[in-house]
């Protein structure tokens, strides 16, 4: 009899000394992790470990989507009147013990310093099990877990805010890097859609006649009529709250709606409403407050490099040269056509465009792009006479008109330039063009009507082929 109490005694001592062990162990484990997650997991299985007969689950403040393979629930509002117990442990931060039916439940508090972070409940199957606890272990391990749960969350906080100021800081570097506009927003919807795990980004801009204008660069939904609908929806809202908001279940308003969640922020300039951004999602409640507050500060940035290239865009329209190519800019063709076609008795309008640019702004980059327009320029003012005009027509599209001069020389000219452009561009790019021609017997013709015939001869000399002439017949 002495033997085996002694036996028993003995095993006793050797499971407590186990488990200060193990205590020990997940002491260390669990301070030294720093993904929330993990801590949890660890903490789940050390529990199972110490209380072979118990169910543990924790019951959490905060909702949190990465813990969804775990016992965890959270604690609602109404924990108060449905399960005292846990809200007690909660409230006065010491273990509560119920008893319901046999079955004995354990109400643990889980702090860290700064916050309380929940309860975790362990169900007993008997009293046995019930007596057979130490709360003075249990405590210290929850106590453990609540010093490591706190310090991973902080350093998963830390972290995300980190990435979101990177963000911040290499949008704002490539917005003041003098993009074109549709390249700007490009890069925006790119930057919301890998960050946010957005589905549709739509950008768009009230313009002088004060109506609404999708910029290119936003997402294909925005264009079709469904999205267009979205946007005259949306816009209404924002005329009327004149503020940033957020959408969670679009679906409760509008059964028809395609998206649930939406993120709506406003560009305000000099407290003037210019435009909005739209982000959406089929998920509804998919997007985080913060990730709201993150895009408003994004769009901060952005409404100001948008402001900018606008100005830029309207400054270059009224100015008489084109900075890159240091052409005529076409307002400046336009008036200068306008006036020939009063002064003289004929002239031919060439209407030129590269060849599958896009590409090349894909292969090399804009840069190179730029430079190419630039060697193209430089050609045709090598090749032209002193009076004729040549201008940047917009983009990748230059033209030249030469005053007085009849249509076939006019096609020389054109083919000419399709030949040198072939011969002599680097990387080798080749152009299209198109020729129209006035000519006094037609008082009826204009200006709109030459650009226009070129423009068709052009599309027609892109339809056939491309690094051709086509004249407007
Ligand atoms: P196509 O042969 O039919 O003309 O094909 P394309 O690829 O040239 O087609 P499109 O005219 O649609 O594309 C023109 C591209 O040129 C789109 C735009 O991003 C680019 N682009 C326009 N202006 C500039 C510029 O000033 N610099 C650079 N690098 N690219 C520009
Ligand atoms: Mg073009
Ligand atoms: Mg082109």
């Amino acid at each position: 009899m002495n033997q085996r109490t002694d036996k028993l005694s003995n095993q006793k001592k050797l499971e407590q000394s186990s488990k200060f062990e193990l205590l020990f162990y997940l002491t260390k484990k669990l301070l030294s992790t720093l993904k929330s997650k993990e801590v949890l997991e660890e903490f789940v299985k050390a529990l199972s470990d110490f209380y072979t007969h118990a169910t543990p689950k924790l019951l959490l403040t905060h909702e949190d989507d990465q813990y969804n393979d775990l016992p965890v629930s959270y604690f609602e509002w109404d924990t108060k009147v449905k399960n005292k117990a846990a809200f007690y442990a909660y409230q006065k931060g010491t273990i509560q013990i119920e008893e319901k039916d046999g079955i004995h439940r354990l109400y643990v508090p889980l702090k860290g310093l700064q916050a309380m972070y929940g309860v975790l409940q362990i169900v007993l199957p008997d009293k046995k099990a019930m007596m057979e606890i130490d709360f003075e272990i249990l405590q210290h391990l929850a106590d453990v877990f609540g010093n490591a749960f706190e310090k991973a969350k902080l350093h998963e906080q830390i972290y995300k805010r980190m990435n979101d100021l990177r963000l911040l800081n290499e949008t704002s570097q490539t917005l003041n890097s003098n993009l074109r506009l549709s390249d700007t927003v490009q890069y925006m919807t790119q930057k919301i859609t890998s960050s946010f795990q957005a589905e549709e980004v739509g950008f768009f801009f009230y313009n002088r006649k004060g109506e609404i204008e999708l910029l290119k660069g936003s997402t294909e939904y925005f264009f079709d009529n469904n999205g267009s609908e979205l946007v005259s929806v949306i816009n209404e809202k924002i005329k009327a709250k004149k503020e940033a908001f957020m959408i969670t279940d679009l679906k409760a308003e509008y059964t028809e709606a395609d998206y649930c969640s939406v993120l709506v922020v406003p560009m305000i300039h000099n407290e003037e409403l210019k435009g909005a951004v739209i982000v959406l999602h089929t998920k509804p409640y998919f997007f985080t407050y913060e990730q709201f507050q993150l895009l408003q500060s994004l769009i901060n940035h952005f409404t100001l490099a948008f402001i900018n290239s606008m100005l830029h865009e309207e400054m270059e329209e009224l100015a008489i040269t084109d900075h890159l190519t240091k052409l005529y800019s076409r307002l400046y063709l336009d008036e200068k056509i306008h006036e020939s076609m009063k002064r003289d008795k004929s002239g031919t309008f060439i209407l030129l465009d590269i060849d599958n640019f896009k590409k090349i702004n894909d292969t090399y980059g804009h840069l190179v792009g730029d430079e190419i327009i630039i060697q193209v320029a430089n050609l045709i003012l090598e090749n032209k006479r002193k009076t004729d005009i040549a201008a940047r027509w917009g983009g990748e599209e230059l033209a030249l008109y030469l005053p007085s001069v009849e249509l076939e020389h006019g096609i020389k000219v054109a083919e000419r330039l399709v030949k040198v452009v072939r011969e002599s561009t680097n990387p080798p790019v080749t152009i299209s063009g198109g020729v129209s021609y006035w000519s006094a017997d037609n008082p009826d013709d204009t200006a709109d009507k030459l650009f226009n015939r070129a423009d068709q001869a052009l599309y027609e000399a892109k339809r056939t082929g491309k690094n051709r002439v086509v004249v407007f017949q």
